[in-house]
């Protein structure tokens, strides 16, 4: 059993003992790991910082009968901008439920932990809409995952236009005026709406988040996502639905 040196993301934290943790963190060459870190909650221990959620580090691992054991951690990037406001703290909550239920453990995960590093910095350090960066993650996380949705042109067709374009559900992807379904599962679109499901599936990941996007299409994306994630993933996420009591 030897040593292994990975960098990762905490996505859940237990307080387990006295003062102890078990976190679970993303890394590219496993996918989801749980790692025991011992005396991490007693003050000035040097495992404190990199237990933390939402902290990206660089982690000295043995690997134990069941767990893996942190000898030592060396933080990169706390974002602890996002600890600190309850919307961007939400927000994240949502992101990291969805990759904690979804990502695999032992299954190499490299795109995602990227996907993952640039919407947190995204949240982090700029003050870029919520719902928007949400929306872009949720979509190229599915594609990610293995339910790419088919936006590139009319799924029956082909017909590339962004005018009188819908979502069809039931179908997993675009679908002109001329072969809707009338009685499927539709969501009417608007052009940029079009544009921008087109954009978040094909463009690099450095430039991702770099677009903005009218109020009416973001609203457009979140009901896309919202039935998307539930179709294909079996699950309602809600959590994002506590804001609206705040607002
Ligand atoms: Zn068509």
């Amino acid at each position: 059993m030897g040593n292994v040196h990975y960098k990762g993301i905490v996505i859940r934290e237990v307080n387990t003992g006295e003062a102890d943790k078990i976190v679970t963190v993303l890394t590219a060459e496993e996918g989801k790991i749980s790692v025991a870190a011992k005396n991490a909650r007693r003050p000035k221990n040097s495992l404190g910082g990199g237990t933390q959620l939402l902290c990206f580090s660089d982690y000295m691992l043995f690997k134990g009968k069941e767990l893996y054991n942190m000898s030592c951690c060396e933080v990169i990037e706390p974002n602890y901008e996002i600890r600190n406001d309850i919307y961007k703290l939400t927000y994240s909550s949502h992101i990291l439920d969805l990759i904690s239920d979804n990502v695999q453990e032992g299954e190499p995960s490299e795109d995602i932990l990227k996907l993952l590093l640039n919407t947190l910095y995204v949240i982090s350090k700029t003050d870029r809409s919520l719902e928007l960066i949400t929306r872009v993650f949720e979509l190229r996380l599915m594609a990610l995952l293995g339910y790419e949705p088919q936006v590139s042109g009319c799924i029956n067709c082909n017909s590339i236009q962004d005018e009188n374009m819908y979502f069809d559900l039931d179908n997993s992807g675009i679908v002109c005026k001329e072969c809707v379904n009338p009685n499927g599962r539709v969501i009417p679109l608007l052009p940029g709406t079009v544009k921008a499901l087109k954009y978040i599936m094909k463009i690099s990941p450095q430039k991702l988040f770099s677009f903005t996007l009218s109020q009416e299409s973001v609203k457009e994306l979140g009901i896309i996502a919202k039935g998307y994630i539930k179709e294909h993933l079996g699950k309602e996420y809600n959590k994002l639905d506590y804001l609206k009591q705040l607002m």
